[in-house]
């Protein structure tokens, strides 16, 4: 784990590029890669903002250390 690493990233609500480190992240991989997405908080407008976390992105953000949760269906 690389300590300080720091991502840019778009706001989609305010629309400003903001950079963040990792620990302001928050990854969420589900069942299927097409489920993975990604969550911060901007911190010009203070919106949760989520995206789609891409195979690159999720691999970015893992070897960063970013805190992963893993969906798993509750009725399987
Ligand atoms: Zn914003």
């Amino acid at each position: 784990m690389e300590a300080g690493t720091r991502f840019k990233v778009y706001c989609s609500q305010c629309r400003e590029k903001v950079e963040l480190p990792a620990e302001d992240f928050r990854l969420t991989l589900g069942r299927t890669p097409e489920q993975a997405h990604y969550s911060f908080g901007c911190p010009r407008c203070g919106a949760a903002v989520r995206k789609a976390a891409g195979a690159k992105i999720v691999e970015a953000l893992t070897a960063a250390g970013v805190r992963t949760m893993r969906l798993v269906p509750v009725d399987g």
